[in-house]
């Protein structure tokens, strides 16, 4: 049974603190928002991936409470919120608002905040969110599209989101070690405070604060906490050594992109040297959607016997640009995550494809929506960021992976498939 439950306010969120859990040693499922079904694997911690950052309050509220129920109805014992490490929300929440309706539903008094993943520069001195070795405020936060972060002091942000009365945990106490930071929690608790803003400035903090929690119900933070957290269950993690072994996928391998991100050209060009590949036009989709599918898949199927085989719609800025003003800018990218979903589901369907490699983070969610994947088994990282995954909730399992835009090195669509067995 899993022992730790994570719910997750978007979906490469989740994946990061997965592949966190991974590292460090604990057999880690992702699904993708609330299975309908029981889990059906052997893991010990399980991450739901919710898109609920930027929705309405009381929306974002009533998933999260779905996603504890099942977690608790799978047997989780301790429950994670994890949201960004830069503490994306508004005075509306959500990170107040749901961990508030956690607490409640958990029936505690008492949780911790920490969004610091010093690995990443972002760490908190006295109560203060720094990015990059700059309050938040400052680090380009300021001027995000749907959380502006104006405000680099968290017990002020979080204050104004929740019922409960926040404080801190400064750096000074996480420094003299988790007997410090839990004697400072019974005072906090005792002076009636509900949630304490951790600082750490670097991961030794982190795993202080980790260990100071290992009897809190209920935690919250970014994905840097997931280092630590493990080591609590130590004796009980037989496997720790081989948390990210999946099982052995055999079948044809494909590589599927509709990222037009600089890294992922990158990719394409060294795949490119690799690999027979194919070039879905956008223009040529918009004025011939089955014929152009039909070719790729006519390609694909010329060569899948003898190795990857790439097809991607992946553009420069230019061409993007022109088919962006031919199509409009959503219509655009909807026809050609369109087209990589109906590849994709076909690819799987009729050409024998198990092993599929993914580029682009919208085209993912298409790609992963066509094959009906309910789940994600967290395997060995490919880069930092990016693992290797199997699906559930899919007829067979697939060997899949999924990179946002910038992840990953020149030779990441080369290098991925030695690392599947
Ligand atoms: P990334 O993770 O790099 O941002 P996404 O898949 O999230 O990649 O976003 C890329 C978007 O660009 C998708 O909506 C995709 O459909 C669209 N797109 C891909 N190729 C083209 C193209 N040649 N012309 C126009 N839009 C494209």
């Amino acid at each position: 049974m899993p022992i730790i439950g994570c719910i997750a306010d978007d979906f490469t969120g989740a994946t990061d603190v997965a592949s966190m859990l991974v590292s460090a040693g604990m057999r880690t499922l992702q699904t993708i928002g609330v299975p309908t079904t029981s889990l059906d694997d052997d893991v010990e911690a399980v991450v739901v991936a919710l898109k609920s950052r930027t929705l309405p309050a009381d929306e974002a509220v009533t998933q999260s409470l779905e996603a504890l129920a099942w977690l608790q109805a799978q047997g989780c014992e301790q429950f994670y919120f994890k949201y960004c490490s830069t503490f994306d929300s508004t005075p509306a929440g959500n990170i107040g608002p749901v961990t508030d309706a956690l607490m409640t539903a958990l029936g505690t008094d008492f949780t911790v905040a920490c969004p610091a993943l010093p690995a990443n520069q972002r760490t908190v001195y006295n109560g203060y969110l720094f990015a990059g070795g700059v309050p938040l405020n400052e680090s380009g936060m300021q001027d995000h599209p749907l959380t502006p972060m104006t405000d680099a002091n968290l017990v002020r942000v979080l204050g104004a989101q929740t019922h409960q009365r926040v404080d801190l945990i400064d750096y000074a106490t996480l420094s003299e070690g988790s007997e410090a930071v839990e004697a400072r929690i019974q005072a906090l608790r005792s002076a009636g405070v509900g949630i304490a803003i951790c600082d750490a400035i670097d991961t030794q903090h982190l795993h202080t604060l980790a260990r100071a929690c290992r009897h809190l119900p209920l935690v919250t933070a970014g994905s840097g906490l997931a280092l630590g957290l493990p080591a609590n269950l130590a004796d009980r993690l037989p496997a720790a050594g081989q948390a990210d072994a999946l099982p052995a996928i055999a079948g044809r391998e494909a590589i599927l992109s509709g990222s037009c991100s600089r890294a992922t050209l990158a990719q394409l060009e060294h795949a490119r040297e690799h690999y027979p590949s194919y070039h879905l036009d956008a223009l040529a989709l918009a004025d011939d959607f089955e014929g152009v599918i039909a070719a790729a898949l006519e390609l694909a199927e010329e060569h899948l016997d003898r190795g990857p085989v790439l097809l991607y719609a992946s553009a420069s800025p230019e061409d993007v640009r022109r088919a962006q003003e031919a199509l409009g800018v959503a219509e655009a990218g909807a026809l050609v995550e369109r087209a990589m979903a109906e590849i994709a589901q076909s690819l799987v369907e009729h050409h024998g494809v198990r092993r599929l490699l993914v580029a682009g983070g919208e085209t993912s969610g298409a790609v992963v929506n066509a094959l009906g994947v309910q789940g994600l088994r967290i395997g060995p990282s490919i880069d930092p960021g990016v693992p290797w995954t199997t699906t559930f909730g899919t007829p067979a399992p697939l060997a899949l992976t999924l990179k946002s835009g910038n992840f990953g090195a020149r030779d990441f669509m080369t290098k991925a498939w030695g690392m599947l067995p």
